[in-house]
């Protein structure tokens, strides 16, 4: 099969579901068919599991890889299964899998890609990368590149977020500047957002869902189960095929191709807003002039440019104002930084008569 091609044609999202892990033979045939009838473009499970621990459930290996192709057969459905070596894809390929995809841990690792991307050279299969588990946006193009170099051209991203150490709400932080500078640099890729895996939670999936959609993500990599409780791989993340269906009829797609009449509005709001951001740096320009009368006065009177009680007091007063503006304390924060480092920027350059204008002297 062609999955960029189909991924162009079809409505938005093109959805692909199934189980983390193949499980048994009833299991794949069950959510086939439940998958088939909803929608569902390619059923997923994992054959060989990457867990970060030894003594979780590491998949059922190549026994399971028969009962995937039956359940394919079956329902009609295409299947996917991750690899990550050599051996996987050559088991893969003799099955008779449809797409193959790498996942995080692997994409991580150029050797591991390099091995997959050589295995494959000649072949003509899918292939789908999940983003790298840590924030790295080349190792993620580099997976591309070595893919394509090796003659793999039918190529879709996944984003499934990335790791931090203990996060408060997800299992892996979805940084989505990430997926959207990969869309920056390689346009024609097709992307899809792996909700399950970013949330880590049931509760989590149609928030983080809904803005892959927003982002005009192409569609959704989604873990389903027949029974999620009693799951032997990720069982806190997985639904049931209906609640998939709830899930997918709950979203809410807008469209990134604005008829006429909505660009003239839309322009009128665009119009207004950078108004609004020329007024903010114009008064910018206006606040760094009083910091360099400020750092002459310093200067003339030898006091120094910070004053740690007085930016204290300062920041807790503006803090203590977010609500009032409706704006979050984060950026509220944030923005008095970016002040704060520029004035004493200008402070300093003037205590010193520096006067290149070069931003980069701080
Ligand atoms: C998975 O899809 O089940 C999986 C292991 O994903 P990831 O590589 O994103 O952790
Ligand atoms: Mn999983």
């Amino acid at each position: 099969m062609q999955v960029q091609s189909q991924i162009k044609q079809s409505k938005r999202p093109f959805l692909i579901a199934g189980p983390c892990s193949a499980e048994s033979p009833e299991q794949l045939l069950l959510l086939a068919n439940q998958l088939k009838q909803r929608n569902v473009s390619i059923l997923r499970a994992g054959i060989w599991k990457p867990r970060t621990r030894p003594g979780s459930f590491e998949g059922l290996g190549e026994v399971a890889l028969p009962w995937l192709m039956e359940a394919s057969e079956e329902s009609g459905l295409p299947v996917a299964i991750e690899v990550a070596n050599a051996d996987h894809v050559e088991k893969a390929l003799k099955a008779g899998v449809d797409v193959l995809w790498i996942g995080a841990r692997s994409t991580v690792n150029p050797f591991t890609v390099q091995e997959i991307a050589d295995s494959l050279r000649g072949v003509r299969i899918p292939v789908m990368v999940k983003n790298p588990v840590n924030p790295d946006l080349n190792l993620w193009i580099g997976a591309f590149e070595r893919l394509e170099n090796a003659g793999i051209n039918d190529l879709v991203a996944v984003h499934r977020g990335f790791s931090v150490y203990a996060h408060p709400k997800y299992r892996n932080v979805p940084s989505w500047e990430i997926p959207l500078a990969l869309r920056e640099k390689l346009p024609e890729l097709p992307m899809l957002c792996d909700p399950s895996h970013i949330g880590g939670k049931r509760n989590l999936l149609l928030e983080i869902a809904q803005k892959g959609m927003d982002l005009n993500m192409d569609g959704l990599m989604v873990e389903v189960h027949p029974t999620p409780d009693f799951a032997l791989s990720d069982a806190e993340q997985q639904i049931t095929p209906d609640d998939f269906s709830l899930l997918i009829s709950k979203l809410v797609l807008r469209s990134s191709n604005v008829s006429l009449s909505a660009l003239a509005q839309l322009e009128q709001f665009r119009d207004k807003t950078s108004e609004m951001d020329d007024t903010i740096f114009d008064i910018l320009k206006k606040r760094m002039q009083v910091s360099n009368e400020l750092g002459r006065f310093k200067k003339e009177n030898a006091i120094t440019v910070f004053q740690q009680e007085r930016w204290i007091k300062i920041i807790s007063e503006r803090m203590g104002k977010a609500a009032d503006y409706d704006l979050s304390p984060i950026f509220v924060r944030q923005i008095m930084d970016a002040i704060h480092q520029e004035s004493i920027r200008h402070q300093t350059r003037v205590m010193n008569d520096l006067l290149s204008n070069d931003p980069s002297i701080d």
